[in-house]
């Protein structure tokens, strides 16, 4: 049987602004190159949203807040033919010690199970030092942006990082990678 390869992608500062933790769907904001780059993708790979929403564990936001804003989201992609197969949502905070928060694998490691997916020619994409280090501890290919917070933390992640400007340039990257193999 043939396993699928898969994009992971962060939510905040990768799809979306990052606006802090948002409440209401009145405050998304997706960037105008999100559309074209998901479009590319998903002619090659499944997508997937992992998301770490600590707000919720610190009481800044709710799971049905947050809930609505992923519904709203996925639909607002889906209105434009871009399937994401699943979104996973972490909801903890550090001091919890979660398996699902981001650099931890969890949600990889289900999805994977779930949707057959070939690892090791998948990619994860995040604007955080948590995004890439997740790719790394799950064995696939992380690509770290400088939307969001990515500018910020740069200096936080180690040179052999692959750094786009943002995800359209990304998913670029990752067609043409993908064209060689
Ligand atoms: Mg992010
Ligand atoms: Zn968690």
């Amino acid at each position: 049987m043939t396993k699928y390869p898969a994009v992971f992608l962060d939510r905040d500062g990768t799809l979306i602004d990052d606006v802090g933790y948002i409440r209401h769907t009145s405050e998304v904001s997706f960037y105008p190159f999100t559309s074209e780059a998901l479009l590319m993708l998903q002619e090659h790979f499944l997508l997937f949203v992992i998301t770490n929403q600590s707000g919720i564990a610190k009481g800044l936001t709710t799971e049905k807040e947050v809930s609505e804003v992923n519904k709203y989201i996925l639909n607002t992609l889906k209105k434009q033919d871009i399937i994401i197969h699943d979104l996973f949502c972490c909801p903890h905070k550090n001091e919890d010690n979660c398996e699902c928060k981001k650099p931890k694998t969890q949600f990889i490691e289900k999805a994977a199970t779930k949707y057959d997916i070939d690892l090791t020619r998948s990619f994860i994409i995040g604007d955080h030092p948590s995004d890439v280090q997740c790719g790394i501890n799950a064995g696939i290919t992380p690509l770290y942006l400088l939307t969001g917070h990515g500018r910020k933390h740069k200096g936080e992640i180690s040179n052999e990082t692959i750094i786009y400007t943002n995800l359209l340039e990304a998913s670029k990257y990752i067609i043409n990678k993908n064209k060689q193999t």
